[in-house]
């Protein structure tokens, strides 16, 4: 998986726009504490949003990015706040469970595949309905507390990209605000 600022060329998913590379989030609202009534403060946070490549090579497919977005979190150099990613696909999700045992990967995918059969009721022209709805079960987007510098997962935790109609060329964007 290769890390690289911009978007990767190649087959491409049913993505719409991309946002910029970075925006301007704010303001967050306060109130004081006992007796200074409520007062408004402004905080403005500037997120610079990376690309990672994320390319994936079965149909379906959960591919630990923990290390990925560790190394995005590092550069930045923020020690307290919030790390987010997301994923601009629509056949595919984001989701964190157990890095361990690779077969809770396995039966996560497993299981999905009973959820929501391949072929059904579906009107889909492109015949991928099944990605289309593991991907909405899994979500697009994922937020982690960021603690002396580090993702705070829990021991057993990873971040999970999730494939659902690969291979394909996939990307997802990693931006982190704090300090
Ligand atoms: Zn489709």
């Amino acid at each position: 998986m290769k890390l690289q600022r911009g978007i990767p060329h190649g087959r491409e998913d049913e993505t719409g726009r991309l946002p910029g590379s970075s925006f301007l989030t704010g303001p967050d609202h306060e109130t004081e504490g006992l007796g200074g009534g409520p007062q408004s403060l402004t905080q403005v946070s500037h997120v610079q949003w990376t690309t990672i490549a994320v390319p994936t090579h079965s149909r379906t497919q959960l591919i630990d990015i923990t290390n990925l977005v560790a190394d995005e979190l590092a550069k930045t150099g923020v020690t307290n706040g919030t790390c987010s990613v997301y994923m601009p696909h629509t056949t595919a999700g984001l989701t964190i469970n157990e890095n361990a045992d690779p077969d809770v990967a396995r039966d996560i995918l497993a299981g999905l595949a009973r959820l929501v059969p391949v072929t059904g009721d579906y009107r889909h022209a492109e015949g991928n309905s099944d990605a289309h709805i593991k991907a909405s079960l899994m979500g697009f987007s994922l937020r982690v507390p960021v603690i002396d510098g580090r993702l705070a997962l829990g021991t057993w935790q990873g971040l999970y990209f999730c494939e659902f109609d690969g291979p394909r060329h996939r990307h997802v964007l990693v931006g982190v605000t704090g300090e």
